[in-house]
């Protein structure tokens, strides 16, 4: 047998033959028109078919998957429409006179080089959404007809380069078995869709896959990142038992996901979901969230001209909030910087914007514009809920003094206005930084609670860009390093009676629940899909059996050793 290794994007394993799929290539030609009517007509017919598609993937989305999964293909309708796109498209019609397929092509490729080309980790992995859009429309513009070439005609193993979110969203389920890229990262749009989908995935595999043949019968490993080519018969029937039991222990923990998470020596673990919508809300609720860890706030920033007003602010939170009831909500002011750039604010450059101004340092630097409008919102809606505020990307001790005043100040004006507001609220900081962790006994006594973000810690720790899959490998919050500081965080904020929750991806990872219920973590804040099976994990772990693996992964100097000690301490895990 063969094994091939990439990385396990999307867990689950599958067994079945491999299948070259290719999302039909285009070849588009050059050449001049006469007819500049009919090619304007060809592309806007074009273009509106493509979003009319999109819009159906929109749907597929939101009805089949989570809220961030739709916005995918919603932020795809928006670039569709992107008037300096379709206007260049126009131009090089009338005045290029070229026919709609070169048109379309010159134009979209002219975007997508030049999203290429930024600093920005986030944008520059926003071409390849733009090629994908304007593949799209060549196909409609040439009547490539997608439906049936490339496509497997019996369930399969796809093996691909890689593969585009519409890609993703377009498999018929019940003929992918699962996937395997040459290329791609955990982080990529079709690694994220592919775990909502239930798809197991196992991506950058490198180029050896491309001379599987078709046919040839592969077992995927979408949890260790395995390619097993030509089994055994004895390796299938093992697969095929994991997988049943993986199947039976999902349907298990869904039936259960409401009822509290209680270990089994009798200690109740809060259970909470990270959102970043009024959809978010009902979700968490529906896969048993006990409230909300980290409501993230900048979807509100994002995509428009303007900054959102107060009273806007304060609609939204309220709706959220009013779903939630009298559970507790983790408001987060909101994390610009870094990745997420706002035009209208006129940010200056930087060349290393993960280490600039980002979160709470660009709040505090323009209070009036961002920090007050947002803490009088949150409060003003938080009146009569259960509402906490937590700062992002806290470094230092001044910064909470100085963000803790301004929500003093904020306090005092709404009571003077005689507006209901929440004078009752928990304050805490989110640990990203290793300066935040390292200072715990410091910072702790400064605040309610912290929320350690590990997917920014491990970035910050381990100083690689979140953002770039070519460093993904190295980048695992299962570090000791990471793991380390977590240690020190909850340690510290204990000895001055202090709460400590984990809001990052590490939190809804199933080998790390035993980890981090072992170091004393009080509350466990995960995306609402990982919930149930979180809970139930829980439900079987022993925290006097954890505090000993836990200290002991400490003493390790690799993420590999200390996952590999996990599993064997812990054999029931031994297939998460
Ligand atoms: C984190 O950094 O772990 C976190 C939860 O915040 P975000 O992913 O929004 O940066
Ligand atoms: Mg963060």
């Amino acid at each position: 047998v063969n094994r091939l290794r990439g990385i396990g994007a999307a867990r689950g394993y599958a067994l079945g033959p491999a299948f070259h799929f290719g999302s039909g290539d285009v070849r588009v030609e050059k050449h001049p028109i006469s007819d500049i009517g009919h090619e304007q007509q060809r592309w806007e017919h074009a273009r509106s078919t493509a979003a009319g598609q999109i819009q159906a993937f929109v749907d597929k989305a939101r009805l089949e998957l989570a809220a961030d999964q739709a916005a995918i293909f919603e932020a795809h309708v928006q670039m569709l429409q992107d008037p300096e796109l379709a206007d260049r498209v126009r131009r090089n019609i009338a005045e290029g006179k070229w026919n709609a397929e070169y048109s379309v092509h010159e134009a979209f490729e002219h975007f997508a080089g030049m999203l290429e080309s930024m600093a920005n980790g986030y944008l520059k992995a926003r071409a390849a959404d733009v090629r994908d859009i304007a593949h799209r429309v060549l196909r409609i513009l040439l009547d490539i007809d997608v439906s049936g070439a490339g496509r497997p005609n019996q369930p399969s193993i796809l093996l691909a380069r890689d593969i585009t979110p519409s890609d993703t969203i377009m498999l018929d389920r019940h003929m992918v078995l699962a996937f395997c890229t040459v290329a791609g990262s955990e982080t990529s749009h079709s690694a994220i869709l592919a775990r909502g989908l239930g798809i197991p995935a196992v991506v950058s595999a490198g180029p050896e896959i491309l001379s599987i043949s078709n046919g040839t019968e592969l077992i995927i490993d979408g949890l260790k990142g395995e390619i097993l080519v030509e089994p055994t018969p004895d390796l299938r029937q093992e697969y095929r038992a994991r997988s049943a039991a993986l199947r039976s222990a999902e349907e298990q923990a869904l039936t259960h996901s409401r009822a509290p998470a209680v270990t089994r020596d009798g200690q109740r673990v809060h259970v909470v979901a990270n959102i970043g919508s009024l959809e978010g809300a009902h979700t968490a609720l529906e896969k048993g969230a006990e409230g909300v860890g980290l409501l993230r706030t900048e979807f509100l920033y994002m995509e428009r001209e303007t900054l959102p007003t107060e009273d806007e602010q304060f609609r939204t939170y309220s709706s959220i909030l009013k779903v939630l009831g009298d559970l507790p909500v983790i408001l987060r002011t909101c994390d610009i910087g870094g990745d997420k750039a706002l035009p209208y604010l006129e940010q200056k450059h930087e060349a290393n914007p993960f280490l600039g101004v980002r979160g709470l340092r660009l709040a505090l630097q323009h209070p009036d514009k961002l920090l007050r409008p947002q803490l009088r919102a949150a409060l003003r809606a938080g009146s009569g809920h259960h509402l906490r505020i937590m700062f992002p990307m806290v470094a230092a001790l001044e910064e909470i003094l100085q963000a803790r005043r301004i929500l003093d100040e904020c306090m005092s004006d709404l009571a003077r206005a005689q507006l209901p507001f929440a004078d009752q609220v928990q304050v805490g900081i989110m640990v990203e930084v290793p300066s935040a962790a390292l200072l715990a006994d410091r910072l702790a006594p400064e605040v309610d609670f912290l929320s350690i973000g590990t997917n920014d810690l491990t970035q910050y720790t381990l100083a690689i860009d979140r953002t770039n899959p070519q460093l993904a490998y190295l980048a695992s919050a299962f570090s000791p390093a990471v793991l380390r500081l977590i240690h020190t965080v909850i340690h510290e904020a204990h000895k001055v009676g202090k709460w400590v929750g984990v809001c990052g991806e590490l939190a809804g990872d199933p080998l790390a629940i035993p980890i981090l219920l072992g170091l004393g973590l009080d509350e466990f804040s995960m995306s609402p899909e990982a919930i149930p099976r979180a809970k139930q994990i829980l439900r079987e772990l022993d925290s006097q059996d954890c505090a000993p693996i836990s200290q002991k992964v400490l003493e390790f100097a690799s993420a590999a050793e200390v996952k590999s000690y996990v599993r064997s301490q812990l054999p029931e895990l031994a297939d998460v």
